[in-house]
């Protein structure tokens, strides 16, 4: 899933597991759950998902607090995904990645041993189920800070 997916996914963890250690682990598992349903996330540029990132965390900063365990959680939670930004910025050396969920059979697309069957969500689906879930925080957020 595209890194936006995951900050939000994250930040939503954040807002509802006080806890930081059962935060960290559910923020961590639900990387792996997105990771299991089909993605369209390559066709995506690496500049416009690191836009649709670095906006995110910026609405999340901006709403809940830059040190708030909203944004902690949402940093985690998208973590895992360095080691494939790193390897795409060095030309695809890595020979396999460390995060479960990134595991591949070969370094194709659809060569992934996890991914449950079915259709893959359209990129745009996902884009826009991850700005609308990220605008619900924003409003939480700033409902919150009153
Ligand atoms: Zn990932």
């Amino acid at each position: 899933m595209l890194g936006i997916s995951h900050l939000v996914a994250g930040a939503a963890i954040g807002a509802a597991v006080p806890d930081r250690g059962a935060r960290t682990a559910t923020v961590l598992a639900s990387h792996v759950l997105l990771d299991f349903i089909g993605h369209d996330d390559h066709t995506v540029s690496p500049v416009t998902q690191g836009a649709l990132a670095i906006g995110g965390v910026a609405v999340l900063a901006s709403t809940w607090g830059a040190r708030s365990p909203v944004v902690e959680a949402a940093l985690v939670s998208a973590i895992p995904d360095l080691e494939v930004l790193v390897d795409l910025a060095l030309g695809r050396r890595f020979s396999h990645y460390l995060f479960p969920s990134h595991w591949q059979f070969r370094r194709t697309r659809g060569s992934h041993p996890y991914r449950l069957p079915g259709r893959t969500v359209h990129i745009r689906a996902e884009v826009a189920a991850a700005i609308t879930v990220l605008a619900a925080l924003a409003m939480l957020g700033i409902g919150r800070r009153r």
